[in-house]
C-alpha cells in the first residue's frame, strides 16, 4: 500500500461508507475496509475508513476497537486521522463519542481535537452549540425516541461534557463565519483556555470549508462526514493531493448483473415493485418454504441461469410489512431474518459462479450477509448512485461491484439507475 494521507475510524457501516464518499467527491481515492484488517492491504489510495460497529457497544469495548483501527491506520502510514460519528451525535450518557475520542487523543499524544457533527446538506445545523434536525432541535426530533441513543439535549457542550473529562467549549457561528484564520485563532484560544474539546458551529457547506481548512494541522478531528468536506483541499494546497482526480473511478466489470434484495422498508418495496412494473424478471424468495428445507436457493439458480444473458434479474425476500408479520410470528423474528438472509447470501455465491459480478443489494443486514459470502474486506468507493449509496470495487479473491443501499435510501427506480451507472 501506498501511504494514505487521511486515517478514518467509523462508529458504524453506513456512516463509513458516507465518509468515504464525501472524500472521494473531494477528489481522495478512499478504500473502505470492514473491521481492522489483519494484515496490510495492497491499494492505492488517498484515505482510508476503517468501519467498525462501536457505536452501541460499551465503552470500553468501542475504547479497544477504535485504538486497535487507529494502530492500523498509523502504521499505515496516515498523517491525520478522523473519528467519525453520526451527524446526530447518536451516543449516550456514557459514550461512545467522548470515552473514543479521548482514547484516540491520548494515543496521538494530543491535547485537543473538535467535534463538529454538522451536515447541512442533510439538514443537520449548528447553532451556539445546539444541533438542528430540519428545522428543529435534536431534543425535538425523532432522535428523541431512538431504541438505542436517545438523544434528549440538543446542547453539544453539554452532552459531550457529560462523556469526557476534558474541558468542552464552543467557537460560535460569529467566529466561523470570519473564516479561518479566526476559527484557527479561536482553536488556539480555547486550548490556551484549557479546552480538550471545541464544539464548532456550522450551519453551512461554507462553515465546514473553514473549519476544514482552519483544522488543518489538527492531527486529529472528530465528526460527522460532513466536517470531511474541508479536508481535501488541505492536502492540494499542501501538495500532496493532484488538483483534478479521477478519485471516483473504479475499474470496469466485464460480466453479469443481479439485483439481491433483503429489505422490507416502504422504499425498498417501491424499488422491488418498479422493477416488476417496468416488465424485468424477478424471483421471490418465501420463508417459511425456506424454513420448511425447500432449496429455493438452487430454485432460484436455475430460474436465473437462461435470463443472465439477457439482462440483470432480481431476486428478493423483500415482502409487505404484513407478510413479514405472518412470517414471523411462525418463524420468530431473528429467524426468520437469517434464514432469508443466507438464502440471499448463498445466491450471490450461485450467481457469482454463473458469472455475475455486479450487484447491487438492499438491505443493510442484507449486504452485511452478502458482502461476508462474496469474502469482501475491503471497498474501493466509487461514483455516488443516490445520495448515500455509492458505486464500490469490492475487493478480496474476486473482485465484484457492489452497490449496498441500506433500507429507505434510493428512488423508486434506484435498481435501474444503479444498473445504468455501474462501473
Ligand atoms: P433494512 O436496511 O431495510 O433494515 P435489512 O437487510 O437490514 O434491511 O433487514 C431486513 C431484514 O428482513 C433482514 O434480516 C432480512 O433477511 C429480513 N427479511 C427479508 N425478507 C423477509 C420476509 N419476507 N419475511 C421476514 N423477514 C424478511
Amino acid at each position: 500500500m501506498n501511504q494514505p494521507l487521511l486515517g478514518c475510524i467509523a462508529d458504524d457501516f453506513t456512516g463509513g461508507t458516507d465518509l468515504a464518499s464525501m472524500l472521494v467527491r473531494g477528489g481522495m481515492r478512499t478504500l473502505q475496509v470492514i473491521g481492522v484488517p489483519e494484515g496490510p492491504i495492497d491499494a492505492d489510495v488517498d484515505a482510508v475508513v476503517i468501519a467498525l460497529k462501536s457505536r452501541t457497544l460499551p465503552a470500553a469495548e468501542a475504547v479497544e476497537e477504535s485504538l486497535a483501527a487507529l494502530a492500523w491506520l498509523k502504521q499505515a502510514g496516515c498523517r491525520q486521522f478522523f473519528f467519525k460519528y453520526c451527524s446526530t451525535f447518536d451516543s449516550t450518557a456514557e459514550g461512545n463519542i467522548g470515552p473514543v475520542a479521548d482514547a484516540l487523543l491520548n494515543a496521538l499524544d494530543s491535547q485537543f481535537a473538535l467535534a463538529c457533527p454538522a451536515f447541512p446538506e442533510n439538514q443537520r445545523t449548528l447553532f451556539n452549540g445546539y444541533l438542528f434536525v430540519g428545522d428543529v432541535l435534536l431534543s425535538e426530533s425523532g432522535m428523541r425516541n431512538h431504541p438505542l441513543t436517545p438523544m434528549t439535549d440538543a446542547n453539544l457542550v453539554r452532552v459531550l461534557q457529560q462523556q469526557t473529562s476534558r474541558k468542552v467549549g464552543l467557537i460560535p457561528h460569529s467566529v466561523v463565519n470570519q473564516g479561518a484564520t479566526a476559527t484557527r485563532q479561536a482553536f488556539a484560544q480555547a486550548q490556551a483556555e484549557g479546552c480538550g474539546y471545541t464544539i464548532v458551529d456550522a450551519t453551512s457547506n461554507l462553515d465546514l470549508k473553514v473549519i476544514g481548512e482552519a483544522a488543518a494541522d489538527h492531527v486529529l478531528i472528530t465528526g460527522g462526514s460532513g466536517v470531511a468536506l474541508g479536508l481535501p483541499d488541505n492536502f492540494k494546497r499542501a501538495g500532496l493531493l493532484p488538483d483534478a482526480s479521477s478519485a471516483a473511478e473504479l475499474p470496469h466489470m466485464e460480466g453479469l448483473s443481479a439485483v439481491l434484495s433483503g429489505s422490507c422498508s416502504i422504499a425498498t418495496n417501491g424499488q422491488v415493485e418498479q422493477w416488476q412494473q417496468s416488465g424485468r424478471p424477478s424471483f421471490a424468495f418465501d420463508p417459511l418454504r425456506l424454513a420448511d428445507g425447500h432449496d429455493q436457493v438452487a430454485e432460484a439458480l436455475d430460474w436465473a441461469r437462461p435470463l443472465l444473458n439477457q439482462g440483470p434479474v432480481l431476486i428478493y425476500g423483500s415482502a409487505k410489512p404484513e407478510a413479514v408479520k405472518a412470517v414471523q410470528e411462525r418463524l420468530g423474528v431473528t429467524a426468520a431474518g437469517e434464514i432469508v438472509e443466507r438464502a440471499l447470501a448463498q445466491t450471490a455465491l450461485g450467481l457469482r459462479d454463473l458469472g455475475v459480478n455486479t450487484f447491487v443489494v438492499a438491505g443493510g443486514e442484507t449486504s452485511g450477509a452478502v458482502v461476508k459470502a462474496l469474502g469482501v474486506d475491503a471497498l474501493r468507493i466509487g461514483e455516488t448512485i443516490d445520495p448515500g449509496v455509492p458505486w464500490t470495487l469490492g475487493m478480496g479473491q474476486h473482485p465484484v461491484a457492489l452497490a449496498l443501499k441500506s433500507g429507505n435510501f434510493g428512488t423508486r427506480d434506484f435498481f435501474s439507475k444503479a444498473l445504468e451507472l455501474a462501473p
